[in-house]
């Protein structure tokens, strides 16, 4: 049984920890995040994103997802990463998502409170949680070399206005606000400096769990930081896939047979990839909670 992102992120704001969430792309980045979940006791936040859930995936992957946690005896939250449209949040509830995020932030104020609202009232009567982003989280590199972009602008010029946090909250009722704070998304070019002052006076304005997008290549300290300052919640996704796609490249460059059993081939993808888990995991505080 999936649980919903509210009570996990409760917890993590009261006792002061960050529960990593990881994008996972197919069935190898959800068992080794299950896996070193429950090794070493934490919560287990999956996210699926757009591009994983076309056609069938919709299907499939919370499907996959929603039968694993059965075998994992931590609680297990299926969120969506990064809806942009109603429809795509529709189906996600439909497809058995616990928790989803409506993503309005490149919109003008006014209409991203609108819309997060009327998404609010749909996905809180249909049981999930909802996570909303106000300033906007650009684009570093684009973890994917097919869709390279250098970027939508320094990350800078769309930081998260306290005051406006706190009227987007008391209007929207959302559970939980992406915040942008000094990260970007993807790879980084230069190595990001967060806003902890900012940070400070957005929690105190809020009062409810706060998350930041871009965690794969921030600083362990600044995280750190970060979390005791209210971040609740840390989005990874460059750091993982970066562990599968390295470990893949050393396996295949150091094979002669194409025929190997994938069993062999993905074997140090998994254990690279089980790493920067635990490390996240023990970085952030949320082992030993569950
Ligand atoms: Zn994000």
């Amino acid at each position: 049984m999936l649980c919903t992102m509210r009570e996990m992120l409760a917890d993590a704001k009261a006792k002061k920890y960050a529960i990593p969430a990881f994008d996972v792309s197919n069935y190898e980045m959800m068992r080794a995040v299950l896996e070193v979940c429950e090794e070493e006791r934490s919560p287990a936040l999956l996210m699926g994103l757009e591009g994983d859930l076309q056609g069938k995936g919709m299907q499939l992957i919370p499907a996959m997802i929603k039968s694993a946690s059965e075998f994992f005896d931590v609680p297990v939250c299926l969120h969506l990463d990064h809806a942009r449209d109603f429809s795509l949040i529709c189906a996600a509830t439909e497809a058995g998502f616990s928790s989803v995020m409506y993503d309005g932030s490149v919109l003008p104020y006014e209409k991203n409170a609108e819309e997060t609202s009327a998404i609010v009232r749909f996905a809180h009567g249909n049981g999930l949680t909802v996570e909303a982003e106000l300033g906007h989280v650009g684009d570093a590199i684009v973890g994917n070399e097919n869709a390279t972009t250098s970027g939508d602008g320094d990350p800078e010029d769309t930081l998260t206005e306290p005051e406006e946090a706190y009227r987007f909250v008391e209007r929207t009722g959302v559970d939980a606000l992406a915040v942008a704070v000094g990260t970007a998304h993807g790879v980084y070019k230069k190595t990001p400096t967060l806003q902890i002052e900012r940070l400070q006076e957005i929690a105190k304005a809020c009062g409810i769990p706060l998350v930041l997008h871009g965690g794969s290549g921030t600083p362990d300290d600044q995280m750190q930081r970060a979390i005791e300052n209210g971040i609740c919640k840390i989005n990874i996704y460059s750091d993982v896939v970066t562990g599968l796609n390295t470990g893949l490249k050393n396996k295949l460059n150091s094979i002669s047979n194409p025929a190997t059993w994938p069993m062999f081939v993905f074997e140090e993808a998994r254990k690279l990839m089980k790493e920067t888990v635990r490390q996240k995991i023990r970085t952030f505080g949320s082992n030993g909670r569950v």
